[in-house]
Parts: C-alpha cells; structure tokens; sequence
C-alpha cells in the first residue's frame, strides 16, 4: 500500500513515519518490518489526555489507556487509529524524540497535544520550539458540524474559539479541528506545523466514521526512530 508523507518530517534523519489510508490492511507487524522497526506500539484510546512513555523496550501496550505516545527508543514504532479524529505526528527536528496522538473532539478540548509537549519538556528537557508536528488526514471543517452541546465546551474553555468554531445557525456550528490543533499547537510555541489539507469524509479513500457509522475500519498513523 502507499503513505502519506509529510514534507518536513521526511526531511528529519532517522525517522519514519506514515499515514495511511483504508488500503491498510491491518497488519500491524508487517508494516513495522517493512519500516525496519521492531514493532509498533498502539494502546487504548479512550478520547483523554492521557500520555503514555516509552521507555524500557515494546511489549504489548494495547490494553494500556491512553491517547498519545512518546518514545526515544529506536527500532520501536508508535501509532494511532482513526478515522475522522485528528492524527498528529511530533518530532524533535534533530531526530532525538518521537510522538504520536489521537485527538477527536474530546481530546482537542483536552488539550492532548499540549499534554504531550508538555511530557517532552518535563521527561526529556525538549521545548516546543524544537518540535515538529504534521496534523494528519481527519475530517475538515467542510465536515464537522456539532451541536450547541459540544460548541459551548469549547465556548467556555478557549478565549480563542472563534478561530476554529464557526456558527452555521442557531443550534449548530463547524468545528475545524485540524485549525483548533494547529493554533494551539502554535499558541504553545510550535512553529513547524505541516497540516494536510485531506477530509477523511469528503475523501472516499479513506475510512470515515461520520460517512460511514459504528462500524467503520481505521486508518493507522505512525512514526518510529530507526
Ligand atoms: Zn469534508
């Protein structure tokens, strides 16, 4: 199957990475052989901001709950599923550090990628400003209508709202999640943030929980150090 690539990640030594869409058949461990990784390490996303570290070797994470990853062990991949929620790669841009996270619209409110910059800093002493982040393929603001219920926590919770939430009528807005993680990501002192410009809704060739209900298949997004 083919990858999504990001530009300035591809540019980093050291790292590989990728994006897929619904061609991935669901091998986990043949992708991490093919990449020349170990293996690669998911958990159990649960929509929290919850940071999980890497750092005595993999074993099996997948009951661990959680909803980003970091790791600086080479050989070890980390990943996220999705299929509309947002999936965001870090690196530090020498190649020292690696993350993953899954952020739908519970995790954007929580914050979780600044969960994990924040992990970066305090365990490994690397600032924001020394990271690189590519939002990948989720749904886009073209997609992601949500009800006053969901438009008001971010109401109350970010001065900057109007950035990324937009009122379509009385009781309904668009949520641009992709925008509300890249400006905090931004706001937190990213300065290199690649978003790719895919709406896993409007775009059949990828799996989309919105279009395609309860049942839908994942897409896997994944980086590792070799
Ligand atoms: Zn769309």
């Amino acid at each position: 199957m083919s990858w999504i690539k990001s530009q300035s990640l591809s540019k980093i030594g050291g790292i590989v990475h990728g994006f897929s869409n619904k061609k991935f058949n669901g091998s986990v461990s043949d992708i991490a052989r093919y990449f020349g990784l170990s293996n690669i390490a998911t958990i159990n996303q649960t929509h929290s901001s919850d940071v999980f570290v890497i750092n005595d070797g993999f074993k099996d994470m997948s009951k661990e709950k959680g909803d980003a990853i970091i790791t600086g062990l080479r050989g070890i991949g980390i990943g996220v599923f999705t299929a509309d929620c947002v999936p965001i790669l870090f690196a530090e841009k020498t190649g020292l550090l690696v993350a993953v996270v899954h952020a739908g619209w519970r995790g954007t409110l929580s914050q979780v990628p600044i969960a994990t910059l924040t992990e970066m800093k305090k365990r490994f002493g690397i600032e924001p400003s020394g990271v690189s982040c590519v939002v990948g393929p989720s749904i886009g603001g073209c997609c992601y209508e949500v009800g006053e219920d969901v438009a008001s926590q971010f109401i109350d919770k970010f001065d900057n709202w109007k950035d990324f939430l937009f009122r379509k009528s009385n009781l309904k807005y668009i949520l641009d999640l992709k925008g509300a993680n890249r400006i905090n990501l931004f706001k937190e002192g990213v300065k290199d943030i690649e978003v790719m410009n895919i709406c896993t809704k409007c775009n059949s060739d990828f799996h989309s929980y919105r279009r395609d209900g309860e049942n839908v298949g994942k897409q896997l997004s994944f980086i590792g150090l070799v």
